[in-house]
């Protein structure tokens, strides 16, 4: 994906796959929750896999802009949680041709254990060089009142320039608060003149949940909120044309949501 002369690639951390039934729940106070029997999914079952399941990507992208290279989310790491399981960051990065110390900034959609996997290691930051860079209310959110986030963040403290909200971060990358999934929870955008691509950290899990907005998200602090930023985001997007990856969409591939015929369409590529 090229923004201009930016470039953006996914790197893998890994794969986890879950019934797909069993990935969304109801949202509360909801009498026709969307998202939880056969029935929901029976018009969406190109996003499933050929056997029905729900795949989720772990990792994050690396985005090259001008002299930065920038590493945005770091996958969930060594660590084994329930199905979630990476390893392989380090490995992508390299194939890439980019070594740990290369790398200028760590930006951070939100700091949830699958997105923050691989910012340390054994209590060493892994990208020695980088400024880290998270939304301050999800540092205040996490790191100290969440032992597992504090264990694994407070080693970054040093290389942390935290950013407040929407606003300018790096030549050609502006953060768009979006928040719900987590307090600070953050959109990437990538921009070059007119052309833009967004980055969605887990605003949405799956592009399910551009097609339709009422389906419930997938283990938000505050669901409300961010059932009102989806709404948000999907018309900004409804033909904009925009290229979208979210950071579990399938491979991490870039998709576009389309309008026509009455109806939402989303489309690889
Ligand atoms: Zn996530």
């Amino acid at each position: 994906m090229h923004v201009g002369g930016i470039s953006i690639e996914p790197v893998l951390d890994g794969v986890v796959r879950l019934p797909a039934t069993a990935a969304y729940r109801s949202m509360a106070g909801t009498d026709d929750p969307k998202g939880s029997s056969e029935g929901d999914w029976a018009p969406h079952r190109g996003l499933l896999s050929e056997d029905g399941m729900l795949e989720l990507a772990l990792g994050g992208f690396l985005v090259r802009t001008g002299d930065r290279v920038v590493v945005v989310d770091t996958g969930v790491g060594e660590l084994e949680r329930g199905l979630f399981r990476g390893g392989q960051l380090l490995a992508g990065l390299s194939a890439l041709g980019v070594a740990p110390g290369e790398v200028t900034d760590v930006v951070l959609t939100h700091l949830h254990f699958d997105h923050v996997g691989w910012t340390t290691r054994h209590g060493e930051v892994v990208f020695p060089n980088a400024t880290y860079r998270c939304d301050v209310r999800d540092w205040e959110h996490f790191v100290g009142p969440d032992p597992g986030a504090t264990k694994k963040l407070r080693p970054i403290e040093g290389h942390l320039e935290p950013w407040n909200g929407s606003g300018a971060l790096l030549g050609g990358i502006d953060t768009m608060s979006a928040p719900g999934h987590t307090p600070g929870s953050t959109i990437v955008v990538v921009s070059s003149g007119s052309d833009r691509a967004m980055l969605l950290g887990d605003v949405v899990h799956c592009p399910v949940e551009l097609l339709d907005d009422e389906w419930a998200g997938i283990s938000d602090v505050d669901p409300e909120l961010a059932l009102r930023t989806r709404r948000a985001l999907v018309k900004e997007l409804e033909g904009s044309d925009t290229p979208v990856a979210a950071a579990h969409f399938p491979g991490l591939r870039f998709g576009r949501l389309l309008f026509g015929a009455g109806k939402r369409s989303w489309v690889v590529g």
